[in-house]
């Protein structure tokens, strides 16, 4: 018997998870369930968290946490929940199968059968947000090498447990040579780790508009967090229905089952689809190495969807059998265990599905010698030039200033008069002679703009890693 923990979330939440318990007993579950309180009504006692401490406790201790939608308040600085638990948890790895189920769910394409792998925990979803002029707020799109490592290795493990063929990347590597060049670089060295498994990159955007135009050419694609999030809702989608998909979330300790679609809170009762969830189940059975029961419900609920028994949201006059609500839904796939569907694919869940990770092994620390600083500047001027005359009275010695930008865009030397200025300026100072900087004349230099009257909103080092610049240039240099 495994412990595992529960939530019956908000609005549908309820129904879905007790028809989906209903159907995972019935096939002989081995779980015992733990459940705890989250969502509306802890959020509106006054806990913005919406879980108390106590629940985080039984999570912890059982690790694996089968999750129903919930409702997050509107306004009232209420934290997203998902989010919280995937970042307080290392849930790293979000999979999202996403299946066609033609032809007894209307779709595009009928032979798609993909799965996202999204990074889960970093990217610009660090909420490392600054305004820091009138005009220029940031977001940090924080990118590591652990970070990828982790995620790359788990999307080639699942790709050999599940026996799939391909594993592509996407990322905007052209654009963001540092962060989404370190996730492609990571590919392609892991990749290598594994011949008998064909890779590609793709630039994400060509690749997002083939995976919507032609989803039957991916297998298994791992992303970035932020093009993950987008794209697994698109692939849901275009398979037929968000209401049919469920997402995993992985982390070496703990590990939270859900459906992707939300608590739907004016939804008919008895109404809602529960397949989501179940999926969500499914997986969460081959995770912990049942999978002759997770094998049993997916074959079960497939020949359910191919027999025409439909909640609302799949029925059609004409192709589909029988309406059902979620409760006589639930029977239905009972009723069909131990049977397999015909036109639809069925599953085969080898044993030992479960994916164990080599533990992150970090590297000796490279060569890292400091060569330069950026200056970010808040300056009401428009003319680079003018300011560039002014900048420069703060060179001394051998440091001088090599470059000033605007949003990334190189504007002097030798800028452009059309290019648009705001009040957020980067000016780089090196060294003439080619050598290191020191902390000490970055403080300098500091001390030097403040004195002078300038506004400085914050600077960044540069570095060299093994004798390699690892900083962006100017766009236009
Ligand atoms: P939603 O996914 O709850 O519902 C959108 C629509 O999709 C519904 O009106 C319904 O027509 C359909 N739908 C969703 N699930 C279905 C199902 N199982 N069966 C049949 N039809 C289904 O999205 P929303 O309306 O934007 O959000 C409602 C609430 O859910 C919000 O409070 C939001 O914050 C929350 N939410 C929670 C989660 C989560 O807990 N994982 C995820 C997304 C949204």
């Amino acid at each position: 018997m495994r412990k595992i923990t529960i939530a019956k979330g908000d609005g549908i939440g309820p129904e879905i998870m007790d028809a989906t318990l209903k159907i995972l007993k019935a096939a002989g579950a081995q779980i015992e369930t733990e459940e705890i309180e989250v969502g509306e009504k802890v959020y509106l006692s006054g806990n913005t968290a919406g879980i108390s401490k106590e629940s985080w406790e039984v999570i912890r201790r059982n690790k694996i946490f089968l999750k129903a939608p919930i409702t997050t308040p509107q306004g009232g600085g209420y934290k997203s929940l998902n989010v919280t638990t995937r970042k307080f948890l290392g849930l790293y790895a979000n999979i999202r199968p996403c299946m066609s189920l033609y032809p007894f769910v209307p779709t595009k394409h009928p032979v798609m059968d993909i799965v996202i792998i999204r990074e889960n925990e970093e990217d610009l979803y660090a909420g490392i947000e600054h305004q820091q002029t009138d005009e220029v707020v940031q977001c940090l799109k924080l990118i590591s090498r652990p970070g990828c490592e982790k995620i790359v290795r788990y999307a080639f493990e699942y790709a050999k447990q599940y026996g799939r063929k391909k594993v592509t990347c996407f990322t905007k590597d052209n654009i963001m040579k540092q962060t989404d060049g370190l996730f492609h670089k990571v590919f392609d060295e892991i990749a290598a780790e594994y011949p008998e498994i064909i890779n590609e990159h793709w630039i994400v955007d060509i690749g997002a508009a083939k995976l919507a135009d032609t989803p039957e050419m991916f297998d298994v694609i791992v992303m970035p967090n932020l093009y993950g999030d987008i794209l697994s809702d698109v692939a849901a989608q275009i398979a037929g229905s968000v209401g049919l998909a469920g997402s995993a979330n992985i982390g070496e300790e703990c590990a939270m089952f859900e459906a992707i679609h939300g608590s739907a809170p004016r939804m008919v009762k008895d109404s809602a689809n529960p397949s989501g969830l179940l999926e969500g189940a499914v997986m969460m059975l081959n995770h912990i190495g049942q999978t002759e029961v997770a094998e049993k419900i997916h074959n079960a609920w497939l020949k359910t969807i191919e027999s025409g028994i439909h909640t609302k949201d799949l029925y059609r006059e004409g192709s589909s059998i029988k309406r059902v609500g979620t409760a006589e839904f639930a029977e239905a796939v009972i009723a069909n265990l131990g049977q397999l569907p015909e036109t639809l694919k069925q599953v085969n869940y080898e044993k030992n599905r479960s994916i164990q990770l080599p533990k992150y092994q970090r590297a000796a620390p490279a060569q890292k010698t400091l060569v330069g600083v950026d200056l970010f500047l808040d300056y009401k001027g428009l003319n680079a030039n003018e300011l560039a005359d002014d900048v420069k009275k703060l060179e001394k010695n051998s440091i001088i200033l090599t470059m000033i930008t605007n949003r990334g865009i190189k504007v002097w030397p030798e800028g452009f008069e059309e290019t648009f200025c705001t009040d957020h300026w980067r000016c780089r100072f090196k060294t003439s002679n080619g050598s290191p900087f020191s902390n000490q004349a970055i403080l300098d230099l500091m001390q030097r703009a403040i004195d002078t009257g300038f506004e400085v909103i914050k600077t960044e080092n540069l570095y060299q890693f093994a004798g390699k610049d690892a900083y962006s240039l100017g766009q236009g240099q």
